[in-house]
């Protein structure tokens, strides 16, 4: 290996997404001759966030348009911002959370139930809170008392969901039954 890294090789990339960009670079201060090469086009990978939703949302068709990322317009991180940095390169939080344009409208006045409760749900109830009428957090966490939350005006939480009913009804496993517009899947992927 040692004898490999000290020649001076042409070495190919594939992808240019955090893994290929770092790679090459570190490669490239190696000494080698790097050529990234990527499908799409742009450079980042899954942080690139893509507006569009993939057509068949359950992923089930094998002909679907294919969308790279899942990534949502508000997110910068869902790790401290100090392991996300590069040692020549250290993460800032140069961006402010705000609700698009897209959001504000569609969830304008809504019943929002948002699923899970790692750092996308905690992102876009509180993001969704500002312009929704309402806001139930789902956890499926055996701790979970139904409560509302007191940093909020319209946000509740509430335990794992048991059932959704056609008609948007969304039955908790705490009893509680909430008539939701909006459900939204935070639950990882
Ligand atoms: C919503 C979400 C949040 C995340 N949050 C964090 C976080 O906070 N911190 C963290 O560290 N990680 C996070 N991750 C994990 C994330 O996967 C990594 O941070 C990192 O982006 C992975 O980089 P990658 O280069 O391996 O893959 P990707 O970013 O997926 O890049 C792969 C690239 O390869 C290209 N490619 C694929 N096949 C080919 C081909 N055949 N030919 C040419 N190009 C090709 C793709 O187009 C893409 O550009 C998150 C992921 C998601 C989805």
């Amino acid at each position: 290996m040692n004898n490999i890294m000290a020649q001076h090789l042409k070495v190919a990339v594939i992808g240019a997404g955090v893994a290929g960009l770092v790679t090459a670079h570190e490669l490239q201060r190696e000494g080698h001759q790097v050529a990234i090469y990527e499908k799409s086009d742009q450079i980042g990978g899954v942080w690139v966030y893509n507006p569009h939703v993939e057509d068949d949302p359950l992923g089930i068709d094998p002909k679907r348009k294919i969308i790279h990322s899942s990534l949502y317009s508000l997110l910068r991180t869902n790790l401290p911002g100090d392991f996300m940095g590069f040692s020549d390169y250290p993460f800032t939080m140069r961006d402010k959370n705000v609700v698009t344009t897209l959001y504000q409208d569609w969830l304008k006045f809504q019943v929002v139930v948002v699923i899970g409760a790692g750092p996308s749900s905690q992102d876009i109830s509180t993001e969704t809170s500002k312009v929704a009428k309402e806001v139930y957090l789902s956890s499926r966490s055996p701790e979970i008392q139904p409560e509302k939350l007191e940093a909020y005006d319209n946000v509740w939480q509430h335990a794992k969901t048991e059932y959704c009913y056609e008609n948007g009804e969304i039955a908790f496993k705490d009893g509680a039954l909430v008539a939701a517009d909006v459900i939204i899947h935070c639950t990882g992927y």
